[in-house]
């Protein structure tokens, strides 16, 4: 007698991350949410029947993208200074101008909760179906305790909305607002002692970040802030080393943060710290691309270190508006030496374990969510050398299809066929 599933992926070409050994003619029987077995195909054909069977031969399937930085959220929009920077005017020049987040976080001020939602929501759902079945997004275009708590109920109320998982981070330390500027030490206190305090009592975030750069948070204050959410039950994530080697690497280190993220500058001596340390280096090329930069983070350092390393997409309103995670990998491997294996995987498992979720999702093993994504390419390396045109076939969130590449595409051909053409 076999066992019904809810989902059968019948006779994939290739499994990642997870059973990079495994041969041709495997198959995943996906119930409750979860992974329940891999193996050969003839092998699972006779154990289980699918309620619903998708056919993979020839497929690649990876684990559903773990996209582990973005600011998502937020109100406006700061296409003004992309044509700016294009024109050859520089990010510290527009931002000292008004522009960048001090921009977004009057934009954001002015909107009201359901306006934020509204804008988020056809980003998240394109980022769904571009395969990211994780997400985080962190506040911190409020910078007041009444605009921070509503970035961050408009993140809960997207996680409501959608199939998929969402992290909260708080990030009130993402800038000094304008109203601060003379008195940074009583910014600070009013993050630690009332901001933090009171995301932690409403249970909004899991995590606490902090901009530790020249002319934002340094070292001392991001340590203090960091501290402020950990005796508050927010886990520190850290942006460090971006613009200069800021010390964010060892303040990392010394807080014991889950990642540290953006790393384009950092030492010998702050990778060092983030392996005795444990902490996942988050790697944002996006960024450096948007910005029409050269240097990216040495990916190849870190690794040959032994790091882990994640990738994200640091989707935001200015710096990176990316919100494929196929690109990013793509960028990964053209900008940062990555082969498309390691791309993959730092998109997946390596994104999981810079939110804590390893044991959870980020690879296809029976026991996980079942978080997947099915390629209509035969591996990584194909998927990888077309990162700006594929979609992803089928993309299955906690068991669930959330996004089908053909009926995307009936309802296009529906759409002609009414117009007459
Ligand atoms: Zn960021």
């Amino acid at each position: 007698m076999k066992t019904c599933v809810d989902l059968l992926i019948e006779n994939v070409g290739r499994l990642l991350p997870g059973h990079e050994e495994a041969l041709m003619g495997v198959s995943v029987a996906v119930d409750a949410g979860q992974i329940q077995a891999i193996g050969p195909a003839e092998k699972l054909a006779g154990l289980f029947d699918g309620s619903q069977t998708l056919d993979g031969t020839g497929k690649l399937l990876t684990a559903g993208f773990v996209d582990s930085h973005t600011h998502l959220v937020f109100g406006g929009e700061r296409s003004g200074e992309f044509v700016q920077r294009c024109a050859g005017a520089d990010y510290e020049h527009i931002a000292s101008k008004g522009g960048g987040i001090r921009a977004s976080v009057r934009m954001t001020r002015a909107a009201d909760l359901q306006q934020l939602v509204d804008s988020a929501r056809p980003r998240l759902q394109r980022m769904m179906e571009s395969g990211s079945t994780t997400i985080e997004i962190k506040s911190g275009y409020g910078l007041d305790l009444e605009n921070e708590l509503k970035m961050l109920r408009a993140i809960r109320q997207l996680s409501e909305e959608f199939p998929i998982e969402i992290v909260a981070t708080f990030m009130g330390a993402h800038e000094i607002p304008d109203e601060w500027r003379q008195d940074r030490a009583e910014y600070i206190r009013i993050i630690c002692q009332q901001m933090i305090p009171q995301v932690a009592r409403e249970g909004l975030a899991e995590f606490c970040d902090v901009f530790c750069e020249r002319g934002v948070f340094d070292t001392q204050e991001s340590i203090q802030i960091l501290q402020a959410g950990l005796e508050n039950g927010l886990k520190p994530k850290i942006h460090a080393d971006e613009l200069a080697a800021s010390g964010g690497s060892l303040v990392a280190a010394q807080v014991g943060a889950i990642s540290a993220d953006h790393l384009m500058e950092v030492t010998t001596e702050g990778i060092e710290a983030l392996k005795s340390a444990g902490v996942v280096p988050t790697l944002l090329p996006g960024t450096t691309f948007y910005l029409r930069k050269s240097g990216y983070a040495p990916a190849r350092s870190l690794i040959d270190a032994g790091l882990e390393i994640a990738i994200a997409t640091d989707r935001n309103p200015g710096s990176c508006t990316i919100e494929s995670m196929l690109f990013i990998a793509g960028l990964s491997v053209m900008h940062m030496g990555l082969t498309p294996t390691e791309a993959i995987i730092a998109a997946t498992r390596g994104g999981s374990h810079a939110l804590g979720r390893g044991p959870l999702c980020g690879t296809i093993e029976a026991g996980k969510r079942a978080d997947l994504i099915l390629w209509d390419v035969p591996d990584e390396e194909v998927l990888i050398h077309e990162f700006a045109n594929q979609v992803p076939r089928i993309v299955c969130a906690a068991g669930r299809i959330v996004f089908d590449s053909h009926i995307a595409s009936i309802e296009r051909s529906d759409l002609t066929s009414d117009q007459g053409v």
